[in-house]
Order: structure tokens, then sequence, then C-alpha cells
């Protein structure tokens, strides 16, 4: 454990005693996991924020170096009030962008720790990404107002196309890090996987057009690397080897087409199959591959003319 002194000004230290120390139960933010806090009294002075209203509490071991969350304009303030406060685990901290506080010295001679570099380096592309998707999220709901208040405070945003020399010129732009959009969003209820993007509830008809549009492209693009073994997908020696030459985009859209598929169906299966207590099977990955092989090989002979792609007959 860290000597809390370590991680605070000295002004701070000297204002709370050791006896002020409390271990909290909390309930995190991100993750709703009961986790332990530590602090030296209700909460940390240092490290607690105001962020859209609600008080939040970060961990302390978090903000020795790193800025994941700092003061930003009226958005992020710092407060003293732990009242309702929702706290961060240390787990989330790192998760969602932060960097954890590592000692240095003693055989460690390069400081380890955030020099807030990375943020402004990585930190904007997944903001925005953030950003974009809770927007996708509003604009597919019935929250009509939502929709309303977002476009109009976005449409001023546009004017940055005309200006984009004259801003970074004349005054520097403070990049808001990611941390706290995750928390804003977080606090606004929509909770954004940054590991499952393509949300089906999110998805038009039109968009699956555009994805079609995609894949033809990519199998269009990759027709060069598959001249080199034309013959191989002509008369190949074995299911494998014919298998490896596809282009990987087609081979990934179907296998998350058909194992999708198939997993819903044995999660059914399996329901009944408990019910009745019989034995249960699984997932036949075997043929989900032929399948797909024999999917791709469709599409691939529709693609190329003149090529005679071979098609594998065993759909069992
Ligand atoms: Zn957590
Ligand atoms: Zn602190
Ligand atoms: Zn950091």
């Amino acid at each position: 454990m860290y000597d809390q002194n370590q991680l605070h000004t000295s002004n701070l230290k000297q204002t709370k005693k050791y006896t002020e120390s409390i271990i909290h139960r909390r309930h995190c933010l991100f993750c709703n996991r009961n986790k332990i806090f530590f602090s030296r009294s209700a909460n940390c002075e240092e490290h607690s924020y105001v962020v859209i209203g609600k008080n939040i509490q970060v961990p302390c071991i978090g903000q020795k170096k790193c800025g994941a969350l700092q003061e930003y304009h009226l958005l992020v303030t710092l407060t003293k009030s732990s009242e309702y406060a929702r706290y961060i685990c240390m787990d989330c901290y790192e998760k969602k962008g932060g960097h954890i506080y590592q000692r240095v010295g003693k055989g460690v001679q390069k400081d380890p720790n955030c020099d807030n570099k990375s943020h402004y380096q990585n930190d904007t592309k997944e903001a925005l990404e953030a950003i974009r998707y809770w927007i996708l999220d509003v604009t597919t709901s019935e929250k009509l107002i939502w929709q309303e208040k977002i476009l109009a405070a976005l449409v001023p945003v546009l004017s940055i196309v005309s200006q984009e020399k004259t801003i970074v010129q004349n005054n520097k732009i403070e990049i808001p890090f990611l941390f706290m959009i995750l928390i804003i969003l977080t606090l606004a209820k929509f909770n954004y996987n940054s590991s499952n993007k393509l949300n089906s509830k999110n998805l038009t008809p039109k968009h699956f057009f555009e994805f079609g549009e995609a894949l033809a492209n990519s199998i269009i693009l990759a027709k060069n690397k598959l001249k080199i073994h034309k013959k191989t997908l002509e008369s190949p020696i074995s299911i494998e080897e014919y298998r490896t030459i596809f282009p990987s985009c087609l081979v990934q859209f179907y296998d998350g087409l058909l194992k999708t598929l198939y997993k819903a169906k044995k999660e059914i299966i399996d329901q009944q199959k408990k019910h009745r207590e019989q034995q249960l099977k699984p997932i036949n990955y075997e043929k989900i591959t032929k399948q797909v092989t024999f999917f791709a090989s469709i599409i691939l002979n529709i693609a190329f003319k003149g090529w005679k792609i071979w098609l594998p007959r065993t759909m069992a």
C-alpha cells in the first residue's frame, strides 16, 4: 500500500491525521462492483471532482502524475464535498484511459509514469468515437427533444471547417481527455462499450447495404493477391489449403453471421434438452467452417469473371 503522504501535497497531509483514515465500500460508477476505497477523511479534497453536477471520486494513486481527469472549464471542477459521490475503482480507472502511479527508485531508473503525452496522442479519436456512438444512440431513439438539443449544439461546430488554420494559430485548443468524456457519458446513462461497437439496435437497413458495398470493394481489392493462388482456388489439393486463400474479410463476415446464428439456436436447443434432462451437444464448428467455405466460394465465383472457383459440395 502507498503512503498517502506521497500522493498528496504536504499541505494536505498535515491537515489530515492518520486516525482519520477511512475505508469505504462503494459501487464503482463504471463496473458497478462493490469495491474498497481508502481515504483520509470522508473524501480526498485533492482528488474529488464535480463532473456535470455530480460528485466523482477517482483513486488518488491514479492522480499523482496522470491527468486523465482534471478541471475542464465548467464541465469538471474540483470540490471538497463528497455528498452522493460516485466512485471509480482502480481497474476501471486504468481500463477507461487513466494511469496508476508506479513508485520510482530502487532499480527503476526511468520514470514509468504517465506524462500525459499519451492522452494528447491517443485519446482524441476514442473520445470522438464514444460521442459518436452516444449521438447514434440518441438518433435512433424516440428522444426528439434530445435530438434537437444535440443538433442545435453541434451545428456551430461546423464553423471549424472554414477556420481550421486560424484556430490552431491563434489560441491553443484545450483537448478534453477520454476519461472525462467516458464519465460524462456514463452519468448520462449511456453505456459505451468500446469492445462491442456495432450494436444492431443502432443500425438501419441502409447500414447493411453499405456493409455489402464495403465487403464487395474489399473483395475486388483482394483480386491481385488472389491471382497468385488462382490455381489452388480452381483445383485445390485439400479443403484446408483452399480455405486459407480466401480474403479474410469474406471469411470473417460469414463466420460472424453463421456462428452467431448457430449459437443462438444452440441456446434454445440447450434449454429444451435441460428441461427433458437430455445430454447437451457442442456446436459443430466443422460444419460451420464448411458452410463458410461454401458461401465464400459462391461469392468469389460471382466476383471474378472467367475464374473457375472450386465449389465444395459437402454441406452436411
Ligand atoms: Zn470499476
Ligand atoms: Zn487524493
Ligand atoms: Zn495518464
